[in-house]
Parts: C-alpha cells; structure tokens; sequence
C-alpha cells in the first residue's frame, strides 16, 4: 500500500503510514488519533495524555489518581475552612505529578538536575518576582479575593496588559534554558518542561500573591465553597494556562517555524483572559470567585486543545522532514500496542503512535535495530 502523502510503500495491513503517520485505510482518520496517544482524539480534553505526552501504558492511571487524591484533599481542606491547606495541595498536584513522570520516563535522560534546577527552581524564583509584581499592581495582595473597588484604568492596564506580558516572557525562561541542550530539543521535550516549568511558577507566584491566607492560617469569614473555588483556580486552572502559555510558544520556537510570534499572540491571550478575569472580577464577592473559576477552567481547555493541537502538527512534520534509516527490517516493538515495527519507523503502523511519543529508553532500544540494520 502507497502512502498518498509521501509515497512510502507500507506492508499491505498497515493502518497508518510508517513513515509520515498518515492514515492509510478509512478508519484511520488521522484527526480520531492523537499522534501522542491514538486512543484519543487530537482535540480531546485530556490532561494527563496531554501535559506527559510520552506513552506511559500502565503508568497513566497513576497520574490520574495523583491528581485526583490532591483535589479531593484540597475540597476536603476547604470544607474545614483552612485556605492555606486547600491551596498547597492543589497547587503541588501538578508540578509533583510532572516530576514523577519525568522520573518514570526517563524524559530527562540522564541530566535531572539541569532539568529539576531550571523547570523547577528558577520557574518558581521566577514565580516569587511574578507574584511581587501583581501585588505591586494590585495594591491590595489578594488577587482574588477581597476589593470592592474596580481598579483604575491604569491599573487594570498593569493588571490585564503588563502582567501577562511578563508572565508570558517569565514561563518560556526555563523550557528554554533546558531544550537549548541538543538532547533536549524534541518537540515533546519542549512541550513537557514548559508544562513542569508553568506549573512551578504559577506554585510559587500564588504562594506570594496570596500570602494573606498563609499569615492568617485561623478561619476567617470565608465561605468553604468560596475557598475551594479558589483553590481549584490558583491550584488546577491557573498551573495549566501557564503550562499551555509556555508549550505553544516554545515548541513554535524549537520548530522554528515562522508561526512564533503567532505563539506569543496565542500565549499572552491565554493568560490575558485569565488576569483580566482575576482582576475584574474580584469586586463581584463570591460570584466573582466562581465567575473566574469558570473562565480560568474554560481558558485552560482551550490551551490543552492548542497544545495537543500543536504538539500533533509537530510530530506529524517532524517525522516527514527526518531522514530514516532504510526500511523492510525488523525494528523493535511499539511501545503502546506491542506490535513490530518496520526498521526505521516513525510511527506505529498499526496503532500510529508517533516513535517520538514512546518513552525514551524505548526510543534508544528501537534506535539500536535501526543501526544493526543498517
Ligand atoms: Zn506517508
Ligand atoms: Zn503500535
């Protein structure tokens, strides 16, 4: 069977393409299958699939129950009215679940530290000087929370226009400190340190911004629900705009594709409509907590969708561009179906799992047929 994108000859019962990941029979609609994970759609709201784009198989589940556990403590922590609590453990959810999974997989070759120094250290140092700025913007210190007045017009500029802007520039530092190193520079590798270095920053920055809550650690006159509401905001919705910021733009940046600066409209977008919210909406009490909660949730699925959109282009690109080795020998399994590949595959030709998406020593395995085959 031809491949109609790119003219390879693939085994008559390929489903996709080898080569170029094109699907090759009616039921492989490429759309359907996320080149990262073909058991989901590109365009499905999948966090997990989405932010650890390298196939984990049986490890997935982990992530999940990770997550879940620290919201259920943080709506657990709310209930008790302890905002500081609630917060914490919905803030270092993510960035904690990352890290294991980088663990898990390798994705950081052999170099943790650089990775763990830069994606975790200086975003979060990063996130302290964020954090300052938005207090110095805001006057007040509670971001959300508290003001009964709409701010100023110049405020709501430094707030809903400046703010962003650095933040924007603040959540690329550290994915591209660390895919600047050869090793690293993968599209996916971009997609996962922006997403660790996002998450820690966003940590960091709502320690400093709502640092009210921490110094009055005793109940005050909040309601649980109003606590919650803004635990899943700065702890779930707001790690995850920050994460989807930096990944669109850096992986436009590492594919050098002429759409970077579109990346940079995209990603100051992103976290405008979450700023403005915050900023706008904190006169309206309550309903203004839970207003802004709806738009960060709303603004972070639309960012996964745009990673996943971005990070399928990319592998899809990618593996048309690279030059592979010569094919019709055995090359190793698929790390998400089990079964052969062709030598010198791209992609899973039966299940379209990109070779890039397989974890790394997987990679290194399949890459070592490819040069016995050679
Ligand atoms: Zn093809
Ligand atoms: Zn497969």
């Amino acid at each position: 069977m031809t491949c109609s994108r790119c003219s390879t000859v693939n085994p008559e019962l390929a489903r996709f393409c080898y080569r170029c990941g094109a699907g090759l029979t009616t039921s492989a609609d490429r759309t359907s299958h996320y080149a990262a994970s073909p058991g989901e759609p590109v365009r499905a709201l999948a966090l997990v699939s989405t932010l650890m784009p390298h196939v984990s198989g049986s490890r997935h589940h982990l992530y999940k129950w990770g997550l879940a556990l620290a919201g259920a403590a943080s709506l657990v922590a709310s209930g008790f009215g302890i905002l500081p609590v609630a917060l914490i453990c919905a803030a270092i959810a993510l960035p904690g679940v990352l890290l294991m999974y980088l663990y898990d997989h390798e994705v950081w070759s052999d170099d943790p530290l650089t990775v763990v120094a830069a994606c975790v250290a200086l975003a979060a140092a990063l996130g302290v000087g964020i954090g300052l700025l938005a207090n110095a913007f805001s006057g007040s210190g509670a971001i959300i929370g508290l003001t009964n007045n709409l701010p100023s017009t110049g405020r709501l500029l430094e707030l809903c226009v400046v703010l962003p802007l650095v933040t924007l520039i603040a959540v690329q530092v550290a994915p591209v400190i660390v895919t600047s190193r050869p090793r690293f520079k993968h599209t996916l590798d971009a997609l996962t340190f922006a997403a660790l270095g996002g998450a820690s920053l966003a940590l960091a920055e709502s320690i400093v911004v709502q640092h009210g809550a921490f110094s009055s650690a005793t109940v005050h006159n909040t309601s649980s629900a109003r606590d919650a509401f803004i635990a899943l905001t700065l702890g779930f919705a707001k790690p995850i705009i920050y994460a989807a910021a930096g990944a669109i733009t850096v992986m436009r940046l590492r594919r050098r594709t002429s759409a970077y600066p579109l990346g940079l409209l995209e990603g100051f977008l992103l976290i405008g409509v979450y700023d403005s919210a915050v900023a706008t909406l904190a006169i309206y009490g309550d309903r203004g907590v839970v207003l802004t909660f709806i738009i960060a949730a709303i603004t972070a699925a639309v960012g996964l969708i745009r990673i996943r959109d971005e990070a399928h282009a990319a592998l899809l690109d990618e593996a048309t561009e690279a030059t592979v080795a010569p094919a019709g020998h055995y090359g190793g399994n698929c790390a998400e179906c089990g079964l052969p590949l062709v030598a010198g595959s791209a992609f899973c030709l039966a299940c379209g799992t990109a070779v890039a998406a397989m974890p790394k020593p997987h990679q290194q395995h399949i890459a070592s047929y490819a040069s016995t085959s050679a």
